[in-house]
């Protein structure tokens, strides 16, 4: 059942009645996004730290009417490298430190399979793996979201692919483990380029705004675009 690969984060504050579409989200990637992502893979606490200005950034959009979702690869369990439990442990901690600072998490989504997987019932190829778009859709049915007012920010191809597929808004942040070149050679066209989830907030809110920015394509803050 798909509903064991999701964080348990309870969702108190859905109207019951809305109409479908009408609310947005953020969907957001956990490492290299949220956290500092690892040189291998990240699934012990000890290991685990938020990005500098990640938490305020998260903190500030939970003050919008934005649905804040954790669209994760997790692959490493199939891989056997290590167990839902342990994804579920970080995920968990990330929640909660960020309700620390006042900023709600809607829902945690994980995809633990892999095609080059060891263990068993996780190693074939799934929808939800990004840059696979089934937990975008899962979402957008249980939350009643518009897509296309809906954002993706994440630090990988297959994060901007996600998104672009499912019809969001998409920001590329470079803030995960990838050197600049993996960025310049990337082959996909996020909406924007931010050096982190602070910038790509900041660009989000932007669109807020009466005249804000909202028709640029490839306005990366840094200026060089992708
Ligand atoms: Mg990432
Ligand atoms: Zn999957």
């Amino acid at each position: 059942m798909e509903n064991e690969h999701e964080g348990q984060i309870p969702e108190a504050r859905v109207p019951p009645k809305k109409r479908s579409g009408r609310n947005r989200a953020i969907f957001i990637d956990r490492d290299g996004t949220i956290n500092v992502e690892m040189p291998t893979y990240l699934y012990q606490l000890e290991d685990f730290a938020f990005l500098p200005g990640s938490v305020e950034a998260i903190a500030k959009l939970s003050k919008t009417d934005y649905k804040l979702i954790i669209i994760t690869n997790q692959g490493g369990v199939a891989k056997g490298i290590y167990t839902e439990e342990d994804v579920n442990k970080i995920n968990h901690h990330i929640v909660s430190e960020l309700k620390k600072h006042g900023a709600e998490i809607h829902r945690v989504y994980y995809c633990p399979h892999h095609k080059d997987g060891t263990v068993e019932g996780y190693s074939f190829i799934c929808e939800c793996k990004k840059p696979g778009t089934k937990f975008f859709e899962e979402a957008a049915h249980e939350f009643k979201l518009n897509l296309k007012k809906s954002w993706m920010v994440g630090d990988r191809d297959f994060d901007i692919m996600a998104g672009a597929r499912a019809g969001c808004r998409t920001v590329l942040v470079k803030s995960g483990i990838n050197g600049e070149e993996y960025y310049r050679n990337m082959t996909v066209e996020p909406d924007f380029v931010a050096p982190d989830l602070k910038m790509a907030v900041e660009i989000i809110l932007e669109h807020e705004k009466p005249g804000g920015a909202a028709n640029g394509a490839n306005q990366g803050v840094d200026g060089d675009g992708c």
